[in-house]
């Protein structure tokens, strides 16, 4: 079977490997095709293209999307979209547009807590300030011995819920789809184990993400932990959603899985590959 993995970052969002960088290691790795969905961005597309044509494997045109649907930030992945909709690209500029106010909420609580200095750390670590994430502060919080690790720095500080934790406005769900579908692609909903939902919450998110026009849900991902797997296959099934599989890649020692090193979907799942394969 073929080895396709369809959600990676590259330092164009929070990654920490240039576009070509992430398609060259998935070469070395055996993958077959690799999508590249970093957040809120299309920016890196255009070089992974080029780099995934010279190391002779398939490129998937990909970007995450950051959603509000009510209290949760869920992400939405679009996969095949055409890098030039300006439908596309106007969304994801609007929604960009909030993240260094946010940044500069998230160093003053910070900086409350006694970690001065953050805002100006945490932007030196981002190529583009309007695409400032939290995997920066986390990032920076672990180089200076704030942490110990990345990991750490969002269960202690960046994580939901937690001291420096910053409520955002994102896109809307039905925005986001409509901007993957308005550029051609599809839109998958991305590691639905992460959002910490209860089963009532889950079906809602399902039905309603399905009414929009989302066609697909994760199930491997690198944000599930294995046992996960089996849930999102049942839902996968039971609400008629394609199924998508990949890393969740950031960088060397950040995720647990390299670009296609993730078990293959059960045979009983349609791969939303299977759309644009022949
Ligand atoms: P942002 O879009 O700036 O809010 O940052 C979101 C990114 O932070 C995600 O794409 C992940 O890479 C990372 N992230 C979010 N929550 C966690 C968490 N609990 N543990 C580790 N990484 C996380
Ligand atoms: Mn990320
Ligand atoms: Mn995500
Ligand atoms: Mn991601």
């Amino acid at each position: 079977m073929d080895n396709i993995d369809l959600h990676n970052h590259s330092t164009r969002s929070d990654g920490l490997l240039s576009p070509t960088q992430l398609i060259e290691l998935a070469a070395r790795t055996g993958v077959d095709a690799i999508a590249l969905t970093d957040h809120d961005t299309l920016e890196g597309l255009e070089e992974a293209a080029a780099a995934a044509r010279r190391a002779g494997i398939g490129f998937v045109p990909g970007v995450e999307i950051s959603v509000s649907w009510g209290s949760v930030t869920l992400h939405v992945v679009g996969l095949q979209v055409d890098p030039a909709s300006p439908l596309l690209r106007d969304g994801l500029d609007q929604i960009r547009g909030g993240r260094l106010e946010r940044g500069k909420v998230i160093a003053a609580a910070l900086d409350k807590l006694g970690i001065a200095g953050t805002f100006e750390a945490a932007l030196a670590l981002a190529q583009d300030e309007r695409l400032l994430s939290r995997t920066h502060f986390a990032r920076h919080l672990a180089e200076r011995g704030a942490v110990r690790d990345t990991q750490q720095a969002f269960d202690k500080y960046l994580a939901k819920g937690k001291p420096a934790f910053v409520e955002h406005h994102w896109a809307d769900l039905g925005d986001a789809v409509r901007w993957i579908r308005g550029a051609g692609g599809v839109a998958v909903l991305a590691h639905p184990g992460r959002y910490d939902l209860k089963p009532m919450m889950r079906h809602e998110m399902l039905a309603q993400f399905k009414a929009l026009g989302g066609e697909a849900i994760e199930v491997v991902t690198g944000s599930h932990r294995p046992e996960e797997y089996s849930l999102w296959q049942r839902e996968a099934l039971e609400f008629g959603f394609l199924a998508s599989r990949g890393a969740d890649y950031h960088g060397p020692g950040e995720s647990p899985a390299e670009p296609g090193t993730l078990p293959q979907l059960n045979a009983s799942l349609t791969p939303v590959w299977s759309k644009w394969a022949h």
